[in-house]
């Protein structure tokens, strides 16, 4: 861990998980363990994994996008 808190997650971790950048995941604390769970390209707004869409690295499905004005 770095001075600010900040831990890289080796790419040996990144291939087992198939994450890439901006993909969503989440950390969770069981006990003195961290669990880091990979959810993949999926729509920033309503979690949904179809028609996902690269909005400048922010993914959207195509139905939360259209509601964007
Ligand atoms: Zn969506």
């Amino acid at each position: 861990m770095d001075f600010n808190g900040r831990v890289l997650l080796p790419s040996k971790y990144r291939k087992i998980l198939s994450l890439h950048p901006n993909d969503l995941a989440e950390l969770r604390a069981e006990g003195q363990k961290v669990i880091l769970t990979a959810y993949g390209r999926r729509c920033r707004i309503c979690g949904g994994k179809e028609k996902i869409l690269d909005c400048s690295g922010f993914f959207l499905c195509e139905s939360c996008k259209a509601k964007i004005p």
